[in-house]
């Protein structure tokens, strides 16, 4: 072995360099927080073959004083704290020190700023050497700094190997300006790419126009297809868009979350929120939203990872509780309510991309595609089939139905519920019912097991989880970890329905377990209740297994198809959807109704063209 020397710098930072600077949208990202940081509000970013040849990154912020750009580049070196309690509230974006050092040591930097008013009093500086020493001179620049770095990874070819193509590259970049931007609707960004523009967007006024940032972020049919909340409660604050269970993702691509302004990916956010979706969502679909949660600063070390992607919470089980309960709210309140079922953008765009993926009617009308795209169940044929049966014929319940919802509209005002009156049932399967604003259609036995499954839930949320004594005590192996989280969680164990005793080092004596999943696999049910304890401090395994339990009860319950409904039952149902949480899905995340108004029906008509 050979004796102990101390790394050159270049060659130090560009180990550190490993962990920061991965790809050109590492660089991009960090300039981007730099200037935030320095309170920019216009940022220009321009990038040249994915990146790898130029970004440069201009922005208006506050600049440097011409002693500290020198200083910019030395590593550990940063004016955004000063001792260890700055570090436990930090509200700055960057805090390590380490970006344009890492930068610097694996690519051709010039970093030009000035904090005056006088634009001729900049300063450029490079860095050069082993040592990186820092030569500056003279240039001419406008108050801010701009970052621009050349051939990154020109002296680590074994790391420039790891790029991709062009695209991909650059890719990257837009989803990391497109965070930044989500982030700070008050500051403009333009993104330009290989001379071309790619994004602008604009600067917002005040808050009222954060939307139309999200808007053009994250397209028009998710912000058509989701609900806004905002939410405060004890020093935490939850605001953003939820995409409907209807505008699910094949892949987790739609999800931005923000804490304090920063983006992160964290796995006890993910968790709270895939829980809160459980319910509503199609299997193997993915929810879309875009969600800024607010927090004392303190309350959240954003120390624990060198890109600052991961945070750690303090207080994560309230974190936790807080997110799944606020989401679960605003979904279960999606149900149909007057504004829903007669605003089209709703009922236009929760079914834009329906599940699985549709195929449109296909008519051959000019814009008749939007309003028959509706469909979930993706069998064109039987919809088309069952389309002609319902004109073929059109008599049947029909007359009757008309006269019942009429007599029962004359009696409540001439007030049409939001899911209207029952017309007639079709092919078995659907219910057509008329509201004030034209036709409602309604997969019965969708909505009925959604029905029947809220109520067994709320019937076990009543009584809450019942547990029974196990007439063999069951006794489990486990890590001396998850030992320990039995004897710390013993409480919220018991809530579960569990009475487990420690019996060993590595082992424990299950006593009562919850009722309803008596038979289950104990063993791993409570390994994974551990693992959700440990992880997030709480678990929902219990109630999600028991939930799967209900769901199944109430598929085998409900109204099957091809069961004829007198008027007056499917009256009922359509009373019971308006009052039902998560009523707009089954308990597979389908879709229960769609309403098509009779605007809707003289486009499909061609009417007053
Ligand atoms: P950090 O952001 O963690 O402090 P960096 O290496 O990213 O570390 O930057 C070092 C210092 O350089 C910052 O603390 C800041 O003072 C200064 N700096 C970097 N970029 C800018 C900028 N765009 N505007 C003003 N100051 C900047
Ligand atoms: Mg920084």
């Amino acid at each position: 072995m050979r004796r102990i020397q101390v790394l050159d710098t270049r060659l130090a930072n560009q180990i550190a360099a490993g962990e920061v600077v991965e790809r050109p949208a590492s660089v991009v990202k960090e300039a981007l927080e730099n200037a935030l940081d320095a309170g920019a509000d216009q940022i220009d970013i321009e990038v040249d073959a994915g990146g790898v040849q130029l970004i440069r990154v201009r922005d208006n912020g506050i600049g440097m004083a011409r002693d500290d750009v020198p200083l910019a580049f030395a590593r550990h070196a940063t004016s955004k704290i000063a001792n260890l309690e700055d570090l436990e509230s930090v509200t700055t974006l960057g805090f390590r020190g380490e970006a344009l050092a890492s930068i610097a040591s694996v690519a051709r930097v010039t970093l030009s700023s000035n904090d005056s008013s006088d634009s001729s009093r900049g300063v450029s500086a490079q860095c050069e050497g082993r040592e990186m020493a820092v030569t500056l001179r003279p240039v001419p620049h406008p108050r801010g700094t701009t970052l621009e770095v050349r051939d990154l990874f020109y002296n680590t070819p074994a790391r420039r190997k790891f790029l991709r193509t062009e695209k991909t590259e650059f890719s990257h970049i837009d989803e990391v300006v497109k965070r930044q931007a989500l982030a700070r609707p008050d500051v403009s960004f333009t993104l330009r790419h290989n001379g071309r523009a790619v994004h602008q967007y604009r600067a917002a006024d005040d808050a009222s126009q954060l939307p139309r940032r999200i808007e053009s972020i994250c397209g028009q049919p998710f912000f058509e297809a989701s609900v806004a909340i905002d939410r405060d409660l004890g020093g935490l604050r939850l605001c953003g868009w939820v995409g409907l269970p209807t505008y699910s993702r094949a892949q987790a691509d739609a999800q931005y979350f923000f804490v304090n302004g920063r983006v992160i990916r964290d796995k006890l956010v993910t968790h709270a929120i895939r829980q809160a979706y459980r319910d509503v969502l199609f299997h193997g679909r993915h929810p879309a939203y875009a969600l800024f949660l607010e927090l004392d600063p303190a309350q959240v070390d954003v120390n624990v990872h060198p890109t600052k992607h991961e945070v750690r919470f303090r207080a994560s089980r309230e974190i936790h509780g807080f997110i799944f309960g606020t989401l679960n709210q605003a979904l279960a309140d999606v149900r149909p309510s007057d504004d829903a079922v007669s605003a089209s953008p709703y009922l236009a765009t929760s079914f834009a991309t329906p599940i699985p993926q549709q195929a449109g009617i296909g008519l051959g009308f000019p814009g008749a595609e939007r309003a028959w795209q509706i469909q979930g169940s993706g069998d064109a044929g039987a919809h088309a089939k069952a389309l002609a049966q319902l004109y073929a014929n059109p008599g049947r319940d029909v007359t009757n139905a008309r006269a019942v919802a009429q007599a029962s509209s004359d009696a409540a005002d001439a007030e049409v519920p939001p899911m209207g009156f029952a017309l007639a049932q079709l092919a078995g399967i659907y219910i057509l019912a008329e509201n004030a604003s034209g036709l409602v259609l309604v997969d019965m036995h969708a909505a009925h097991e959604r029905i029947t499954y809220e109520r067994l839930k709320q019937a076990r949320d009543d009584r809450g989880i019942r547990s029974q004594p196990l007439l063999v005590p069951q006794s489990v192996g486990l890590s001396s970890r998850e030992v320990a989280a039995v004897e710390e969680h013993s409480e919220a164990l018991q809530q579960l329905g569990f009475q487990v005793a420690v019996s060993g080092e590595e082992a424990v004596v299950i006593r009562e377990v919850p009722q309803a999943l008596a038979n289950a696999n104990l063993d791993e049910l409570l390994r994974h209740v551990l693992g959700d304890l440990i992880d997030l401090g709480s678990s929902d395994r219990v109630a999600a297994q028991e939930d799967a339990l209900l769901a199944t009860m109430a598929c085998h319950t409900s109204v099957r198809a091809n069961r004829r409904l007198t008027v007056q039952e499917m009256n009922g149902l359509l009373r019971d959807m308006e009052v039902t949480e998560r009523s707009g899905q089954c308990n597979h995340g389908r879709p229960t109704w769609v309403a098509l108004s009779v605007s809707d029906l003289d486009k499909l008509f061609l009417r007053g063209r």
